[in-house]
């Protein structure tokens, strides 16, 4: 496995070059291009090969990769990880620019359920994946503009003296994002404009778009040993890297090992590309009738899998002790978290637990476990969806972090390098 440095400075890059699904998707793609794995097209006939590495993407926002185990699939069965390559934001409403006076501003719908306060006064940029007209169609491509374009500003104190006790921002009103002061009164869009520039095209080439805001503030080390890392969109992105860090890492798995990454969970994955489709179905189908055509092969090749759900996981913390259940107070640096909930908004199990740990234990990790207050709602992620639409025994697990849905959230080092381990040692 590589050095812990190596390790952070990939992952740095990673959520850098990854401002939404869209590029988290490329960055995937790219990694495992690189690493040998093959794309697969969903549309063609596919031969797989033991020990081969594949992957294959849909609506270019999210990826399912896979190595073909070298024992046969019956027995062996899958080793899945899945996480999700979708963080809460502000999505642009397509063709919103309106002018106020000389100021352009754009209008935004909230997606998923962001810390919106957080966004405010922030340096943003605009990434996504735009329509363009070429060569008599349309053809969709990732962009990103990466420069900071855009701000949400605050009223100052003295406009809005309730501020500081508890004010909540009118998602309609107070959110429109603010990109140029002009005096110049043109019917031409001052974003369209840019994109063209950027994509060089003409304005009217630009059809519907999925752009979204992102702070451009890269990751970075913080604390007084550097043990904590401050990013955006750390849920979910460090799992989707330290299942790919896992997967890129290992060579003829005896099991077949699988990895997700899913758009859309942080609004419910009933998405074509979400946790809630057929899309991992159908690859796990045909893989397994690509080894044998008897019906019950499918069946009995799933009682012998078992799915690692990698999501996020509060730490304590330290100046909201009370929202916590004080047995259960996972801590940043101590090690990946198991999380449960008796209604199964996590899908871990006690076996599916033991099982964890058991990893855990052989790769030397520690390891820690969340039980929510029981008068406060459980968060939930793509483990209860993926096992009982599979039937395959599952647990939740994920790195203790603070400030989930925060524009800036803040993790622990030796946590990221931990959860690559477990995972390597799980799929290999
Ligand atoms: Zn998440």
């Amino acid at each position: 496995m590589k050095a812990k440095q190596h390790i952070m400075t990939d992952l740095f890059d990673f959520l850098d070059h990854s401002p939404t699904s869209y590029q988290a998707a490329e960055q995937i793609e790219k990694r495992l291009v690189r690493c040998g794995f093959q794309k697969l097209i969903e549309k063609e006939i596919w031969k797989l090969e033991p020990c081969h590495k594949y992957f294959v993407s849909r609506n270019q926002s999210s990826i399912i990769a896979f190595i073909v185990g070298s024992k046969n699939i019956q027995d062996s069965g899958f080793h899945l990880i899945g996480a999700h390559t979708d963080s809460p934001s502000l999505k642009l409403k397509t063709f919103s620019e309106k002018r106020i006076k000389s100021y352009i501003r754009i209008g935004v719908e909230v997606y998923g359920g962001p810390i919106i306060s957080t966004w405010i006064d922030r340096d943003l940029s605009i990434a996504g994946r735009i329509m363009v007209w070429k060569n008599n169609q349309y053809e969709s491509i990732p962009v990103d503009l990466k420069e900071p374009l855009a701000i949400i500003p605050n009223a100052a104190i003295h406009l809005n003296r309730e501020i500081n006790s508890g004010f909540e921002y009118n998602k309609q009103t107070h959110l429109p994002v603010l990109i140029q002061v002009s005096d110049k009164n043109t019917d031409q869009s001052v974003l369209l404009n840019l994109l063209a520039r950027h994509l060089k095209v003409k304005p009217d080439q630009i059809g519907e778009y999925d752009l979204f805001l992102y702070d451009v503030d890269p990751a970075r080390y913080l604390g007084m040993k550097n043990e904590f890392f401050s990013s955006g969109r750390l849920d979910d992105l460090s799992m989707c890297h330290s299942i790919l860090s896992a997967m890129t890492d290992i060579d003829s798995p005896t099991s077949t090992a699988v990895g997700m990454f899913y758009d859309n969970e942080e609004i419910g994955s009933m998405t074509r590309m979400g946790a809630a489709s057929g899309f991992l179905r159908n690859i796990l189908e045909r893989i397994v009738y690509s080894q044998s055509s008897k019906k019950e092969t499918f069946s009995i090749a799933m009682a012998n899998s078992f799915f690692i759900s990698a999501d996020m996981a509060h730490a304590l913390h330290p100046n909201y002790i009370e929202k916590h259940d004080e047995a259960y107070a996972p801590l940043m640096n101590g090690g990946p978290v198991i999380k449960q909930n008796a209604n199964f908004k996590y899908a871990t199990t006690a076996e599916s637990s033991a099982y964890f740990e058991q990893l855990c234990k052989k790769v030397k990790v520690p390891c820690q476990k969340f039980v929510g207050r029981s008068d406060m709602l459980s968060g939930s992620t793509i483990g209860p969806t993926v096992s009982s639409s599979l039937s395959i025994p599952a647990v939740d697990v994920g790195n203790p972090m603070l400030a989930m849905h925060s524009i800036r959230e803040t993790a622990g080092v030796e946590d990221h390098v931990s959860m690559i381990k477990v995972f390597r040692e799980f799929l290999k």
